[in-house]
């Protein structure tokens, strides 16, 4: 059996989402566009899905929340949409630690179109602070885009305060969140905290749904143009023929991940029991954000001197999944991006793991995690690693 430690890379999915899901992909395969899409309760089936959707983000009108193929298409959206909303081109902020799906969305306005980009860093601390932020908004800024946690390290971002600084000085900016690590691990709620957030995106395959299934939740009044036109579907903002398994799952997810709260402890007190053996175990152990606050579920560490690869390559020899958050370019393996724009050491930062557990993670899976990494740790050195871009 695999001891699967990377949930924050994907999740399983649950079997209750399985069951919701089951139907669409064998008797209710019809296209919920058709004529007798009503009659059949395929576009009731649609609508349910939304509401769950919404419910989980307290957002009161559902139709605000639109399925896409997953977060990666709600973040080029969201960024894209803004930028094609016959507003001309203008400047964007966004900050150095998003996903490649924000960032290299954001560099190609910048090289193709023409906008103008400020990407802030976080402080050491890993946190992206509102004065930074504040510093590089000026009057044609069209679009703020921060994500709520990161994917790397686990360390949530101060977002509502963020997005109310900016709505104070400049009320016409669309503000951006990509939430798709928060959901199901965090509360998120669009008419608390995050009221002043305009476009969120999420991705069910984080929080035990099926992958290929997203949304982009668009608040009313919010002027963004359409990415992908044709038929006309989720109300002309999204074409193409509706992902019904997918949509219907991500309803079923959303009802579970509402639960987050009764997940929350048992998940973390595993997380501070791993790491507590880790610094017993490896008295030299980095533990990124530990005194932040981040997610319960992630503890991203490292281990100097080791090449983070070389030790995720061998783990995953014995079926053992962690996340390296490295991302490959032609070829090189980088280390994470997030942890360099933090100034964490290049040498250290390629030393990095991460552990991202989830409501089906046990004690066990842990135990063996540790049994094998003292086994390993000592003979994965840097020298496997080829540097690149530095
Ligand atoms: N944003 C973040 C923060 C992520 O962690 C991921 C997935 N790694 C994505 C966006 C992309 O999501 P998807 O897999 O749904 O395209």
């Amino acid at each position: 059996m695999a001891v699967y430690l990377d949930n924050n890379a994907t999740t399983s999915m649950s079997s209750d989402v399985l069951d919701a899901m089951m139907p669409f992909l064998t008797d209710r395969y019809q296209n919920v566009s058709s004529a007798a899409g009503e009659v059949s309760g395929l576009r009731r089936a649609l609508s349910q899905a939304r509401t769950r959707v919404a419910t989980l983000l307290d957002v009161a009108d559902s139709a605000e929340c639109v399925f896409t193929s997953g977060a990666t298409e709600a973040n080029n959206w969201a960024i894209e949409g803004t930028a094609r909303n016959g507003n001309g081109v203008g400047h964007v902020v966004t900050t150095a630690i998003e996903h490649p799906s924000v960032l290299e969305s954001v560099r190609r306005l910048e090289q193709e179109s023409g906008w103008s980009v400020s990407v802030v860093k976080p402080d050491y601390s890993g946190v992206i602070t509102v004065e930074d932020i504040l510093k590089v908004i000026r009057p044609e800024t069209k679009l703020v885009s921060v994500m709520l946690v990161n994917n790397e390290t686990g360390i949530l971002q101060p977002v509502g305060a963020i997005s109310r600084a900016v709505k104070a000085i400049a009320p016409t900016t669309t503000f951006h969140t990509d939430a798709t690590q928060a959901l199901g691990k965090i509360g998120v709620s669009l008419s608390g905290e995050l009221e002043t957030v305009d476009l969120l995106s999420l991705s069910a395959h984080k929080f035990h749904g099926p992958k290929g299934v997203g949304v982009l939740v668009v608040r009313a009044g919010t002027n963004i143009a359409p990415l992908l036109v044709g038929g006309g579907q989720e109300s002309g903002r999204r074409s193409g023929t509706t992902n019904m398994p997918g949509v219907v799952g991500c309803g079923a997810a959303a009802i579970a991940a509402r639960l987050w709260e009764s997940h929350r402890g048992p998940v973390q007190a595993m997380r501070d029991r791993f790491e507590e053996i880790l610094t017993s175990q490896f008295p030299s152990v980095l533990i990124f954000g530990r005194d932040q606050d981040r997610l319960p579920n992630t503890s991203c560490f490292a281990l100097p001197g080791c090449d983070g690869n070389s030790i995720a390559d061998r783990l995953a020899l014995e079926n053992i999944w962690v996340g390296t958050g490295s991302a490959c370019s032609a070829g090189a393996l980088r280390p994470p991006h997030s942890l360099l724009a933090m100034g964490i050491p290049y040498s250290t930062a390629s030393a990095a793991l991460r552990v991202s557990l989830s409501r089906y993670s046990s004690n066990s899976d842990i135990d063996q995690l540790i049994n094998a990494l003292s086994i390993i740790a000592c003979n994965a050195t840097t020298a496997t690693r080829r540097e690149v871009g530095r």
